[in-house]
């Protein structure tokens, strides 16, 4: 096969800087186009939490090691700090009215003071880590412009086809003429671009919140909380080396927006999760919340991401749909897309994310 030269990466959250990365390293000239801002969406408001063996025993699971891996390749390669760090991970419970009895049932970290009681140790700093989700895409995109790939703001409209061949996507009525196209437009997908024999992308709605408080220990948290109301939810706590402590949570139905731009922030969830980080420890008690925010996690109908051809289409890729994992897969997805693209194989088998199985 013939490599394709000029590729068209449509979205600029962390799948697609991925993408470009490692198409950029393998000499292709690549376009991306965003049509609101790099890591704009859940890209830029996830927790940004990585985990080697969590997906052990899915599909997943190979997936999620190789791109565990990568991770800690890329925070010496790509010379920028983006908050990558090991973590220890503990499991918590906790309630917003009363406490728990019995005290912690493992050894517990000083700072869990309050309410919170340390049922489990979840991961270790050999097997848990974080990056700073917005810095960490940027810093993937920044390595492949600085390899000659081109960032343009518009809205992709269609993919172009001549014969069932991609020759480009139609981006603000224009057509941007390529050899090969991926589309990466997280939960809008398959919204974006219709006609396409795709499984259907689905967008799940999540909040979080920022908490400024400096020199919290790399601990991250999963708790499961009930509310004074009496909902149970479970908040992911996650204090970031700069001084940040993020925390996410709160699954809400709301229909995804036609644009990232429109998402809402419900300001009642936001204080919900706010009092579940402030009752486990008095460290974030009085700690001011310095961003609320709600984005959409991509999401298909079987859990597992589309990576790989679009069936009926030559030269047109599709890497999308990761859940709550496209952090932590975003490396292994690009590689892997990249291969296929450049060489006509993965390494990795992409077999399990075939787009033509559901
Ligand atoms: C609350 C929350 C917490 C999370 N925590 C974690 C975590 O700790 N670890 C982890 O591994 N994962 C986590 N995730 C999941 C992870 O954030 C997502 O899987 C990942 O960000 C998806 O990346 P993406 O690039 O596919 O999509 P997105 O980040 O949605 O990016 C898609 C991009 O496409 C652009 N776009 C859309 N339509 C168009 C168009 N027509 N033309 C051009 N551009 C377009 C958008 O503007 C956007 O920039 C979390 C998700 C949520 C919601």
């Amino acid at each position: 096969m013939t490599a394709p030269r000029q590729v068209v990466v449509c979205g600029a959250g962390v799948v697609g800087a991925s993408v470009a990365y490692f198409l950029a390293l393998r000499g292709v000239a690549v376009t991306v186009v965003e049509r609101s801002g790099v890591a704009c969406a859940a890209s830029g408001k996830s927790g940004g939490f990585l985990a080697l063996d969590w997906c052990d025993g899915s599909a997943l699971g190979p997936l999620a090691r190789a791109s565990f891996a990568l991770h800690a390749e890329l925070a010496q390669k790509l010379g920028a700090d983006y908050g990558y760090r090991r973590l220890d991970t503990f499991m918590l419970a906790a309630r917003e009215r009363g406490r728990l009895g019995g005290g912690h049932r493992v050894a517990a970290p000083s700072w869990l003071d309050d309410a919170g009681v340390v049922t489990g140790v979840l991961g270790s700093t050999d097997t848990t880590a974080q990056v700073h989700p917005a810095r960490f895409t940027t810093a993937l995109l920044d390595a492949a412009r600085a390899r000659g790939c081109t960032l343009r703001l518009g809205v992709v409209e269609d993919v172009v086809q001549r014969d069932g061949v991609a020759r480009g996507v139609r981006v603000d009525g224009a057509t941007l003429d390529a050899d090969a196209v991926v589309l990466a437009m997280g939960p809008w997908t398959t919204r974006a671009v219709r006609g396409l024999r795709l499984p259907t992308v689905r967008g799940l709605k999540g909040y979080s919140v920022t908490l400024d408080v400096a020199d919290v220990p790399a601990h991250a948290l999963f708790v499961d909380y009930r509310a004074a109301d009496g909902r149970a939810f479970e908040p992911e706590i996650i204090p970031r080396p700069d001084g940040e402590v993020y925390v996410c949570g709160m699954a809400d139905p709301a229909p995804l927006p036609d644009s990232p731009d429109a998402v809402k922030v419900d300001d009642a969830a936001c204080d919900t999760l706010c009092r579940a980080a402030r009752r486990v420890s008095t460290r974030l008690a009085s700690a001011r919340v310095t961003r609320r925010q709600a984005c959409y996690r991509p999401v298909t109908d079987d859990g597992l991401p589309l990576i790989g051809r679009v069936p009926g289409v030559a030269g047109a890729y599709v890497a999308t749909g990761h859940g709550p994992w496209g952090m932590l897969n975003a490396p292994a997805t690009g590689l892997a897309l990249a291969e296929l693209i450049t060489e006509g194989a993965a390494a990795l088998d992409l077999g399990p994310f075939d787009p033509a199985r559901l």
